[in-house]
């Protein structure tokens, strides 16, 4: 089960994933301290067993701390994005939102690592190019990509640690999923990989 709330001012889609059955949950990207991702988890009675940030932008982690202890949560992300994330400089917090904000995870991933939450399997995908430590959880049929490919378009590569040509082989290798995947990028609607296509 899948719900999508949009979060801040940038509209971050914050994703809240749970198996209907254990009610165990995740929440991916909570953008910003927005009491529908609580009401959501209380009113549906869910377990939030994990916060997984996708990379380090203040539009994608603002409400992590928060939402953590609320709930007693673990924050997890991409090992490499851990840097990044205690940065104000590259998670433009200092830049966009005058303070700077530090988030720092429970757990740091690494590539093919795998998250349970209840019945769902995630494996964690390395998706550097819009972040050095970017990456995407896939379960099989959907894949929460952050800010690395939208719909119709990808993620920029000018922010610090941004990188075009690690952008061009991350696309790539998204583009080996099955084309029926359903993605839920980090801002705008979702796709699917076949609408997906390579950078050049
Ligand atoms: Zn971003």
């Amino acid at each position: 089960m899948i719900e999508t709330i949009k979060v801040g001012p940038l509209a971050t889609n914050c994703y809240i994933v749970y198996d209907d059955k254990s009610k165990e949950a995740i929440v991916i990207d909570p953008g910003y301290e927005d009491d529908d991702i609580v009401e959501f988890i209380e009113k549906n009675e869910l377990k939030l067993k994990y916060i997984y940030l996708t990379h380090c932008h203040f539009d994608h982690i603002e409400g992590a701390n928060w939402l953590k202890n609320k709930f007693d949560a673990k924050v997890l992300t991409y090992f490499a994005e851990e840097e990044n994330m205690k940065d104000s400089n590259v998670n433009l917090s200092k830049m966009m939102m005058g303070d700077p904000l530090l988030v720092k995870p429970d757990k740091l991933m690494f590539e093919n690592d795998e998250i349970e939450v209840g019945s769902i399997t995630f494996r964690v995908m390395h998706t550097p190019g819009h972040t050095s430590g970017s990456s995407a959880l896939y379960d099989g049929e959907n894949l929460f990509s952050g800010d690395t490919v939208f719909k119709d378009t990808f993620g920029r590569t000018d922010f610090p640690t941004g990188n075009m040509h690690e952008m061009i082989k991350t696309v790539d290798r998204l583009l080996t999923l099955p084309s029926t995947t359903k993605v839920f990028p980090g801002h705008n609607e979702a796709t699917v990989i076949g609408e997906i296509r390579p950078l050049e």
